[in-house]
């Protein structure tokens, strides 16, 4: 019988953002003399635009004049660019920088770091910018003409990013607990050598120097609260379920890693693994890591994985690290679900429903199915192993062979990323400080 593994999108960058990562930032406020406009005070921050996502972000669009927010990094150059609306007026641009207010969790303050205004490209209007931040954070938007909100319309908006870091990165393999063989009888050594290699081969286009293999109870002061003989299931051994404190280990090659935090298990059902899309930091820092589970817990026990179905779950817990979306969408990935978790940032954008990748096929079944009724959220992105779809419908989607098809078919044979897919990650991996 075949066996299908449930990979999905429960992104909660944007409130993971605003509660931990605020920099202590140099404002670059330039004086300008034009008149403030400030996000709409009334109008939430629901939408958000990383770099390089080639998806339609319609939603963003069509809320960038009142306030969306930009995920930028130190040192990074941007565009930010949609069509001419020539009935109006060329609007400005205003950026602010955001950061946490003492008395609230749910608000943040904003201070104007920007106003652009725009360079006409064919028949785009460009604005164009540098980030001065030290470490990655959210800015807010607002678009307007003489202090006014933009009227015009906003279509077919895109943010793109270059950064100027290497394109090569080390992996640091952090094994948190005890540890059994995989299903195949692989031991942490013989897996960590497969990652390796498997790493190398997918991620093509790009370098991954070296992987480190580390084990949480050698820790150099966290070291004690980690116990070698006891399995690890995370979100219940401890309550953060990325276990991202080990993050950023204290050890030259090894502070600016990609974390992948290997557990016993993960505490929701079906779950094989998770990360945070576009999760923009390499090293130390809240929820920075990819987590991954040697055992998935089911409704009747544990099931004990292989060591290719461990290897490719961090594969494709990567991929969206570096900023991927499925190729296919998921009712969840749009926050369509009543248990789809923390706002995603795109919540509701039915214009996502597409990566917007020429080179990646779109199943409209994985849509149209029942897909990730059962499971909970826990604001990153899933991996989950079930078995309860239909073979016929899944095995017709034309892009089960992509790492980030949202299911991934245990006889599938060879998978592989996108040429366009690599591009995103090579960019991505430029803007991340490393
Ligand atoms: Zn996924």
């Amino acid at each position: 019988m075949k066996k299908f593994c449930k990979k999905v999108w429960i992104c909660g960058l944007l409130c993971f953002l605003w509660a931990s990562l605020f920099t202590s930032c140099s404002e670059v406020v330039e004086a300008d003399g034009s008149p403030e406009l400030s996000p709409d005070p009334s109008h939430p921050i629901a939408f958000k635009l990383y770099p390089n996502d080639m998806a339609r972000n319609d939603s963003a669009a069509a809320n960038l004049a009142r306030g969306i927010a930009l995920i930028v990094h130190p040192g990074a150059s941007y565009t930010l660019s949609f069509d001419i609306d020539s009935t109006q007026p060329a609007p400005e641009l205003q950026l602010f920088h955001t950061y946490d207010l003492k008395y609230s969790k749910d608000l943040v303050g904003s201070t104007r770091v920007r106003t652009l205004s725009p360079t006409v490209v064919g028949n785009r209007y460009v604005y164009s910018f540098t980030c001065e931040e030290n470490k990655m954070t959210i800015w807010l938007t607002s678009l307007g003409v003489d202090g006014e909100y933009f009227k015009g319309k906003v279509d077919n908006i895109r943010f793109q990013g270059i950064g100027s870091y290497s394109d090569h990165f080390s992996i640091n393999l952090i094994v948190v607990g005890s540890m059994d063989k995989t299903l195949d009888g692989k031991n942490v050594d013989e897996l960590a050598s497969d990652m390796l290699r498997l790493f190398r081969e997918k991620y093509y286009g790009i370098t991954v120097d070296t992987l480190y293999v580390r084990y949480a109870h050698n820790h150099p002061t966290l070291g004690s609260y980690y116990p070698a003989d006891q399995p690890w299931v995370a979100g219940v051994s401890s309550d953060d379920l990325f276990v991202s404190e080990l993050a950023g280990w204290p050890e030259e090659g090894l502070r600016n890693a990609l974390n992948i935090v290997l557990v016993h298990s993960i505490k929701n059902k079906d779950v094989m693994g998770y990360s945070h899309v576009f999760s923009g930091i390499l090293g130390a820092g809240n929820q920075s890591s990819v987590v991954i589970g040697e055992y998935v817990k089911k409704s009747d026990g544990y099931e004990l994985l292989s060591s290719y179905n461990i290897i490719m779950t961090a594969v494709h817990e990567t991929g969206h690290f570096f900023g991927l979306r499925h190729t296919s969408t998921t009712r969840r990935d749009l926050g369509l679900l009543a248990d789809s978790g923390e706002d995603n940032g795109n919540v509701g954008d039915l214009s996502n429903i597409e990566d917007g990748l020429t080179d990646t096929p779109f199943c409209e079944y994985i849509f149209r199915s029942g897909l990730y009724k059962s499971g909970e959220s826990a604001g990153g992105y899933a991996l989950e192993r079930g078995s309860y779809l239909s073979k016929s419908g899944i095995h017709a989607c034309p892009d089960q062979n992509n790492i980030m098809f949202p299911v991934t078919l245990d006889d599938a044979g060879t998978v592989s990323f996108s040429k366009q897919q690599m591009e995103i990650i090579r960019s991505s991996l430029m803007i991340f400080p490393h």
